[in-house]
């Protein structure tokens, strides 16, 4: 398995990054995001309770279920997915005013949104971050110690589903390093 060429007449503006939870989308981002502050991140909003450390506004948009079935109803999100129980979504207005600018962007969505956006947006690449094997992703989703034994098996269940859908990507990179992959992603959005 390795990472597929992108044909150099492709400029895809909107990179989508998804895969496994656990495999280190999140961790890939943030790094990312340390040496290139100025690539802009879509904040999703989520029906999910903030962890420690977690600021509204930050890493997500935290809204009540009445709050996200309003988003929802007046197509206010790009697109929007359950996951382990909970409602996660794109705001679209922040995303469409990006790419009017100019700008790539990035989402860092679980498989599902990722599905619906390449329908919308048939030009955007997806990105399929894929655990180095199965063993580290369990190890991954079970040593991070803030979530419940059932939200852990419930999340390796989905684990399972998401890494079959890696040949609907356009591409994979496989998280050996945080540094090399957080590369390799700025590379595929054109910004080095
Ligand atoms: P967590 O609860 O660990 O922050 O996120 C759980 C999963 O939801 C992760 O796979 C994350 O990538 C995904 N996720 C976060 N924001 C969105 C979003 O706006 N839309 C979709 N479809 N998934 C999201």
């Amino acid at each position: 398995r390795g990472t597929s060429p992108v044909p150099p007449d492709a400029r895809p503006r909107l990179t989508v990054l998804s895969g496994p939870s656990g495999v280190g989308k999140s961790t890939v981002v943030s790094h990312m995001r340390k040496v290139h502050p100025e690539v802009w991140l879509s904040v999703s909003a989520t029906t999910r309770k903030p962890r420690p450390g977690e600021k509204h506004g930050v890493h997500y948009f935290f809204v009540t279920d009445e709050e996200m079935d309003k988003l929802i109803a007046n197509g206010e999100l790009l697109e929007w997915a359950e996951f382990a129980g909970n409602r996660y979504g794109t705001p679209r207005d922040a995303v469409v005013e990006r790419l009017e600018a100019g700008e790539p962007v990035l989402l860092e969505i679980e498989l599902e949104g990722a599905r619906q956006v390449k329908e919308s947006m048939s030009d955007s690449l997806l990105v399929f971050l894929a655990p180095p094997n199965w063993d580290e992703l369990v190890r991954r989703l079970t040593g991070r110690g803030t979530e419940s034994a059932e939200v852990i098996e419930r999340r390796l269940a989905a684990a399972r589903v998401e890494l079959a859908a890696e040949s609907e990507f356009d591409t994979t990179l496989v998280n050996t390093s945080v540094e090399d992959v957080a590369r390799e992603l700025l590379a595929l959005m054109e910004v080095v």
